[in-house]
């Protein structure tokens, strides 16, 4: 469950003071070393070797938490509904609204990414470069051609024979079946478990606490260090491509912002208007507090106080149903991020040409749901199950460092979007309590 006071804030400017530099000076020696040239000349192979390990370091602090941070979270989570399960109608609304709110979510974005094609936007003989440094990874791409599977078996696959292999297969890439698809699935399985022996598995959920815990204090001191990570990704990705690089995370960040706008201002609105009877210029006019402090921390665990506040003062919710809904919430549900994720997926596949199949979609829509369920409320949360969900459709885990330049930016906007999404949950859940004649 989240907890506030265990969340901290990130100041955004030591990260974008970092991108800043990285890209600035990756833009000057791509334009002295590089342009026009047959091939870079031979200092900027050898500075572009010292920056993009320090890079990787800081990917791969994000990386070692993943498979414990998703298989506590999600857990967890199934236990806080399974609990509340007990409160009746109210989890299974909160359920209900969630899953609407996410599955809008990531259809809107994969629509657009889909349309916009943003990651297409690469001049072919820059592509060509981008693949080249990613050569490395090319063998996973071919197996992953190879070994295209059709809906039935992706089904199949989702329940893991044994999770062990997929946890380690969800990183490595050499999983049997859906690697981390299969590890979600088992952390739900294992959390539907629990909430039938609550009483006998009270260690166990406090075990799953305390891995989350440890989890989110790893991803906190990696962000410590993404001044310098980041900003050595991008200056390894900017000096080998130069501007036409800029150019196309452009389009993508226009994609997500696109596809954000359109989540919080017509789904949310429409959701709002119509099950939670409010207007959404009430709506938002009210929220806005909360949403300055979601864009400003980038973190929902962190705006969860202000949120609690903004529900009951401003927009007069039940304190009983503001508080559940958010706090269950500020975790589960983070359609931005759900959002975010797809379109991430779509435009890296895009960019590294690999094509992915009507079932590998689908796995990418599964995926990004439940990893909007699973992904921490804090800075950057997101990152570490991009990357997973990556690997797991054959896209090199590295080529995440295109994105990584614009991400800090994206991050402060999809937060926005899922601390509304929790209040317009809120609001839809009180309205249909209230519609419900108390009992006496
Ligand atoms: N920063 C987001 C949040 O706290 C999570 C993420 O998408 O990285 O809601």
């Amino acid at each position: 469950m989240s907890n506030p006071d265990e969340s901290q804030s990130h100041s955004a400017t030591p990260i974008i003071i970092g991108l800043t530099i990285g890209l600035v000076l990756g833009l000057i020696v791509n334009f002295v070393g590089v342009a026009g040239r047959e091939s870079p000349v031979a200092w900027v192979t050898t500075v572009v070797a010292v920056a993009q390990p320090i890079g990787r370091i800081f990917l791969r602090l994000m990386m070692m938490v993943v498979v414990p941070m998703v298989f506590a979270a999600l857990a967890l989570a199934v236990v806080e509904i399974g609990d509340v399960r007990k409160l009746g109608r109210m989890g299974l609304r909160t359920l209900l609204f969630t899953g609407i709110f996410s599955s809008a979510a990531v259809l809107i974005g994969m629509g657009l990414v889909n349309v916009f094609q943003p990651g297409k936007s690469l001049p072919p003989e820059t592509q060509e470069r981008l693949l080249a440094n990613y050569s490395k990874q090319a063998t996973t791409i071919e197996a992953n051609a190879e070994k295209k599977k059709n809906i039935g078996e992706v089904l199949v696959d989702m329940i893991p024979e044994n999770p062990l292999q997929e946890m380690v297969g969800a990183v490595d890439g050499s999983s049997k079946g859906n690697g981390m698809l299969a590890v979600m699935v088992f952390s739900l399985i294992v959390g539907l478990a629990i909430t039938m022996r609550l009483d006998d598995c009270k260690p166990l959920i406090g075990v799953l606490e305390s891995i989350q815990t440890v989890t989110t204090v790893i991803i906190e001191f990696a962000l410590k260090l993404a001044p310098i990570g980041a900003g050595c990704l991008v200056f390894a990705i900017t000096a080998q491509l130069g501007f036409e690089i800029v150019r196309t995370l452009a389009w993508f960040a226009g994609t997500v912002v696109l596809g954000l706008a359109i989540q919080l201002f017509v789904t949310y609105s429409i959701v709002i208007w119509t099950f939670g009877g409010m207007s959404p210029w009430h709506f938002f006019t009210n929220a806005a507090e909360a949403m300055l402090t979601a864009f400003s921390t980038s973190s929902s665990n962190a705006t969860l106080p202000t949120a609690m506040r903004v529900a009951e003062d401003d927009l007069k919710l039940p304190p009983a149903v503001s508080r559940f809904v958010l706090t269950v919430g500020a975790t589960g549900n983070q359609n931005g991020t759900a959002l975010y994720e797809g379109v991430v997926i779509l435009f890296l596949a895009q960019v590294m040409r690999v094509e992915l199949t009507f079932a590998q979609q689908l796995q990418v829509v599964l995926m990004s749901i439940l990893a909007g369920i699973g992904t921490a409320g804090v800075p950057g949360g997101s990152i570490p199950l991009i990357v997973v969900v990556m690997k797991s459709v054959g896209i090199p885990a590295e080529s995440i460092g295109i994105i990584l330049g614009v991400d800090r930016l994206l991050d402060m906007c999809r937060t926005v979007v899922n601390v509304t999404g929790d209040l317009a949950v809120a609001t839809c859940v009180a309205k249909s309590e209230s519609a419900v004649p108390s009992q006496p």
